[in-house]
């Protein structure tokens, strides 16, 4: 096991600048999970560290070497990758015993290691089966059996559970986590689903145009996001954002946006002096808001009228217009909403968000 350090890394594609200057340290045993929308760099990251790509500036450490120039064999990490790429020809023991035999290990220490894999992922029946013989979610398990078998200081993850339709990824999901708790291999994901990056990783790391956006634990991420991309990202459904106009009346700062006008508790207040008479970004998680009642004061509540009703079972998604806007509210499954109700929501003050007019980055 060990850290990996990358260090200033980039990378050029001729004039694609797919990898802008990231740098991150992932400590000894941590599950770190690199996550963004398509084409944000986060795959092409992860085959430099592996070494399936040349890295244009900038360093990877694993343990304490530079491994920048190391062929990938002789990094010490083993790979799973979204197509399991199986031999279709050999046994699931085989399959999971082919680095090794390559690697020159003796057959008693390669068949220890298969079944101790096996154990750990409970395919000690299929050992002798061929890879046709199995549904997609052991294939997959076959596909980790082969990494796990390397002992290696890494595992890298290419968004091994796409393959897998939606139940049995949130189980392998949780697979993937116990197989962590026990082995404690420090492992770098990549995937796309935001889900799959806030339950699995310690900590997140989110890109964007190949640049890392914030890098934290995932309540960090959900809590204070770093800027308006994070805040978009992470969550579903995801924040809303109003453009407001931040104003003072009174000695009391008010958030003024299209069928809003809010009045800030004295943290935001503090926080948004410096934008007085400027407009900014807000952002309400839909679970911050609620149906207002008799209680709920003017000022951190408006008017709302529905246009969309989705029952989820656990709570109902209410899709509602505010000025010209929309918004999404996270309501109780008991309330009883029709479309086109008026109806007026509260806002849970403590939990706003504010992102800079211009940079987009939290204020
Ligand atoms: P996805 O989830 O779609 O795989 P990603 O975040 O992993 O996306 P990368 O595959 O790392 O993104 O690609 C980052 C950028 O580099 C993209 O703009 C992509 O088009 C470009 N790119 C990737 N591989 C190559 C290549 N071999 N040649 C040229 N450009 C490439």
């Amino acid at each position: 096991m060990a850290r990996v350090v990358i260090r200033n890394l980039n990378k050029m594609y001729n004039e694609v600048h797919a990898v802008k200057g990231v740098n991150l340290e992932i400590r000894d045993r941590e599950f770190v999970v690199l996550v963004g929308p398509s084409g944000c760099g986060k795959t092409t990251t992860l085959r430099m560290v592996a070494g399936l790509e040349s890295i244009t500036s900038g360093d990877v450490l694993i343990g304490d070497t530079v491994v920048n120039t190391l062929p990938p064999m002789d990094r010490d990490i083993a790979m799973v990758f979204q197509n399991y790429a199986l031999y279709p020809h050999m046994s699931v023991h085989d399959n999971m015993a082919f680095g090794l035999k390559m690697r020159k290990f003796a057959r008693v220490e390669i068949d220890r290691r298969v079944r101790e894999a096996a154990d750990i992922l409970g395919i000690q029946t299929l050992l002798e089966r061929k890879p046709r013989q199995l549904s997609g979610g052991q294939r997959q398990r076959v596909a980790l059996g082969r990494a796990i078998v390397r002992h290696p200081q890494v595992f890298l993850f290419d968004e091994p559970l796409s393959n897998l339709d939606a139940k049995l990824r949130v189980q392998m999901r949780v697979e993937l986590k116990k197989i962590h708790d026990r082995l404690g291999t420090t492992a770098i994901y990549v995937t796309h689903d935001q889900v799959e990056a806030m339950t699995l990783g310690d900590r997140v790391v989110v890109m964007k145009d190949g640049v890392v956006q914030q890098v934290g634990e995932p309540l960090e991420l959900y809590n204070a996001p770093a800027n308006r991309f994070v805040a978009g990202f992470i969550g579903s459904p995801a924040m809303n954002f109003a453009t407001v106009g931040v104003t003072e009346q009174q000695g009391a700062i008010f958030a003024v946006g299209e069928g809003m006008q809010l009045k800030l508790p004295s943290p935001f207040a503090a926080r948004l002096q410096g934008h007085l008479g400027k407009q900014v970004t807000l952002g309400i998680r839909p679970e911050d808001l609620r149906l207002a009642s008799g209680n709920d004061a003017d000022g951190l509540s408006f008017a709302a009228v529905v246009e969309v009703v989705e029952r989820l079972g656990s709570q109902i998604l209410l899709d509602v217009k505010v000025g010209t806007g929309t918004m999404v509210a996270a309501v109780e499954p008991t309330i009883q909403a029709k479309i086109r109700d008026h109806l007026r929501l509260a806002v849970n003050a403590e939990r706003l968000h504010f992102f800079d007019g211009g940079s987009d980055v939290a204020i």
